[in-house]
């Protein structure tokens, strides 16, 4: 038997090493407790299992391929690239995995009601997706500001029948969202869930997020080995709350020889406070959102501004597990700007004629970086978290394209 060191990580408090916890109100510990139990029995469940099984095979459209980045790899010289297709799920990326999970996991718990915030939208999308489906009634807090950007995505949760509820408060973005989409939980924790979109807040959704995620590594690390007979090397994903990077490292935890690579974005540059999110490259241990963990803060120990060209990894906090593999050295925890993330975006699509989330675009561009200094019997294997339709607009006018 192998020994499984990571397997029973976090504790019955929720701690990853320091990391972690339910640093929240007692009123709020008490429904974070209700939850974390009903999980343990839940998911337990065959019904439940099975359930979320057969949704990730028909719905999701799951196993998602590897694909063998040949072009890519042969231009760069060096190691082989491949990539986890987590871009070709329903919806687009990996977020649909534990939407689903916890609308399931709300169906199963008997609640009436899914709350959540969402900054750009994607997180609304996916979640307002897993809702319809299991119909459940979704609402999804965003501010004002948000709402004009955001268009595409304001129109789809309207589409998929969620309550879309325009937070004109303050700065009218993520955080008021957030502080409004709490307020709503609050009025009534026994009849609503509140879904967390990452690998973040209090105990059990680091947990029960990763656990949902965990499906894109058992696969990826079957599939590879039965391809190649062997691990990959390198295994990469972007970090901005960590879910998909959780998601594929979990299966690899134990494999001392697979190392272990999560790219954060240092935006115009860790040297400009406020014009990065590189937290656990630049950050140091706090407090955020009701768990322990990595934290940019400015100089009056607030939340710092955060930049990144990609706005799903724009985060202050990071995932409290994260912020142990970083202190225990198991991930290597390294950087791209928004230049090399550009870059990256233009190799995958015109050399391969695969358009990433501009969010993945950070984990090909560490790839990109990293091939040509490394054998080419080696091989690194990127979780290519979402697909970039969303962002093409962007990058067309951004590069006068
Ligand atoms: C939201 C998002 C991310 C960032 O979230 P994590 O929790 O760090 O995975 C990454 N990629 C895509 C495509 C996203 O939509």
């Amino acid at each position: 038997m192998p020994s499984t060191t990571f397997a029973p990580m976090p504790n019955a408090e929720g701690y990853f090493g320091p990391y972690g916890g339910q640093l929240v109100p007692p009123h709020l510990k008490q429904a974070m407790d209700d939850i974390a139990s009903a999980y343990a029995q839940i998911t337990q469940r065959e019904d439940f299992q099975q359930e979320l099984a057969q949704l990730f095979a028909d719905y999701v459209g799951r196993p998602s391929p590897i694909f063998h980045a040949r072009r890519l790899s042969a231009q760069l010289g060096g190691a082989q690239i491949h990539l986890k297709r987590e871009d070709l799920n329903h919806t687009g990326a990996h977020k649909i995995n534990h939407c689903l999970g916890e609308a399931l996991l709300a169906r199963f718990m008997g609640k009436k009601k899914v709350i959540a915030e969402t900054g750009a939208g994607q997180h609304g999308v996916a979640l307002a997706t897993a809702c319809a489906l299991v119909g459940i009634p979704c609402e999804i807090h965003m501010g004002q500001v948000d709402i004009e950007k955001e268009h595409p995505n304001v129109t789809k949760m309207r589409i998929l029948g969620c309550k879309l509820v325009a937070v004109t408060r303050g700065a009218a973005t993520l955080k008021e969202a957030v502080d409004s989409a709490f307020e709503e939980y609050l009025h009534n924790p026994t009849d609503y869930l509140y879904a967390i979109g990452s690998v973040v807040g209090p105990h059990p959704f680091p947990m029960m997020v990763r656990d949902f995620q965990s499906i894109v590594g058992r696969e990826a690390r079957a599939q590879f080995l039965e391809k190649h007979g062997r691990l990959p090397d390198h295994v990469a994903a972007c970090v901005g709350g960590g879910s998909n990077a959780m998601g594929i490292f979990t299966a690899f935890l134990d494999d001392a020889s697979v190392h272990l690579v999560g790219v954060e974005p240092s935006g115009e540059g860790t040297d400009k406070p406020g014009r990065h999110a590189a937290t656990l490259t630049m950050g140091k241990p706090g407090a955020i959102h009701g768990m322990a963990c990595y934290v940019l803060e400015n100089a009056d120990g607030e939340p710092a501004a955060v930049h990144s060209i990609a706005s799903g990894l724009d985060y202050p906090g990071v995932g409290p597990q994260h912020s142990y593999l970083k202190d225990i050295g198991r991930v290597d925890y390294q950087a791209a700007s928004d230049a090399e993330c550009l870059e990256a975006f233009m190799a995958l699509s015109r050399v391969e004629g695969i358009i990433p989330a501009l969010e993945s675009a950070h984990a090909v561009a560490w790839a990109m970086r990293t091939a040509p200094g490394l054998p080419a019997d080696q091989h690194i294997l990127v979780n290519l978290s979402g697909r970039g339709d969303k962002d093409a607009d962007f990058v067309a006018q951004r590069l006068g394209l």
